[in-house]
């Protein structure tokens, strides 16, 4: 089991010690179109995950770090250009319902010329509504939140694990 205990949240807390850190989270290829948030103040304390969304709202940033991982990993998410996106759907992370506002796909460059595709929350506020959900059907959120959590873990891995052919 993951957890035992009644705040899973608590789980998964870490920290980013520096800008310099949280840049060196991303792959070099991510690097290159990460735009920070401002007033970022380090050490930068995360409980779950952080993600961010720069201005122009084609990329969506995702840090995330489970125990098992010396330091927190970071991910560049693409935007599906609008016109070529399905019309709304289900987060396959979080399993909330939206319009294609809300729900889209965004995409993971895994080389020059593979990329990706994941059908989730364009915000990636998926921990969010995954509470809001819980507490209006009075479910417990833990195992949702574990699910979403092995979901960020498994997306890593494929990024890790990820050889051209
Ligand atoms: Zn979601």
């Amino acid at each position: 089991m993951l957890s035992q205990s009644n705040n899973f949240r608590k789980e998964n807390v870490f920290s980013i010690a520096s800008e310099k850190e949280l840049i060196g989270a991303f792959r070099p290829k991510d690097q290159k179109k990460l735009i920070l948030p401002e007033k970022l103040r380090f050490p930068l304390n995360v409980q779950s995950y952080f993600t961010w969304k720069e201005p122009s709202g084609v990329y969506t940033y995702l840090v995330f770090k489970v125990p098992g991982w010396d330091l927190p990993r970071g991910v560049v998410f693409k935007r599906t250009p609008p016109g070529r996106e399905p019309t709304g759907g289900l987060c396959s992370w979080c399993h909330a319902y939206g319009t294609s506002e809300e729900i889209g796909l965004l995409s993971v460059m895994m080389s020059s010329q593979v990329s990706y595709s994941y059908m989730i929350c364009q915000d990636l506020r998926c921990i969010e509504k995954i509470e809001e959900a819980c507490m209006l059907s009075g479910k417990d959120p833990e195992k949702y939140i574990a699910d979403l959590y092995y979901r960020m873990e498994k997306l890593f891995e494929n990024i890790s694990n990820y050889r051209p052919e």
